[in-house]
């Protein structure tokens, strides 16, 4: 795979021409598994988890060496990363400091697509993750991880229903990406 810096640089592309929209402010920061221990740590994260992101700073953080890395960057940096720059809702997340957010994701969703806010954030992070991994190859590793993760997989599935019937266009109509 080439490196880091031009795989972004090329998602991005194929992100402004195919959704219409592109990641702008939001940044990436990779650590290796000793400091990702200590990032977690220190700011009271689960230490099992590979990546976050936090709206506010419109930062993504990604732990190194990991058999999902790429797909975890997808995710963060871009299906977090574009809906917190571009949806209404992400938007509004931005406003708030990491504690109210996730207070702010567990309240009850009107989607009509989840039950909680928490999950709209997250399935929509999957249907970029999965879009991006089309467009690097690396499907088969991104199936793999949804079978990984059987919670991630219930929700994805409902976003994957959605945009079957009706569009992704549909969608982003729906969370007011602008
Ligand atoms: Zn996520």
């Amino acid at each position: 795979m080439q490196d880091l810096e031009t795989l972004i640089y090329e998602i991005n592309d194929f992100s402004k021409s195919n959704f219409g929209f592109k990641v702008e402010k939001s940044s990436l920061k990779t650590y290796s598994s000793y400091n990702w221990e200590l990032f977690c740590k220190k700011n009271g994260f689960n230490l099992a988890s590979e990546g976050i992101y936090i709206p506010n700073i419109l930062r993504a953080y990604v732990k190194e060496n990991t058999d999902y890395f790429v797909l975890n960057i997808f995710h963060e940096l871009f299906g977090h990363g574009l809906f917190c720059e571009h949806s209404l809702f992400g938007k509004k997340l931005c406003t708030l400091d990491f504690k109210e957010a996730e207070q702010y994701l567990y309240k009850k969703s009107n989607s009509g697509i989840s039950e909680y806010f928490i999950e709209d954030y997250e399935g929509i992070a999957m249907l970029f993750e999965e879009k991006i991994s089309i467009f690097t190859n690396t499907i088969e590793l991104f199936n793999k991880k949804l079978k990984h993760f059987p919670n991630y997989n219930s929700i994805f599935e409902k976003f994957k229903n959605f945009e079957k019937e009706y569009s992704l266009k549909e969608i982003f109509v729906k969370f007011e990406f602008l």
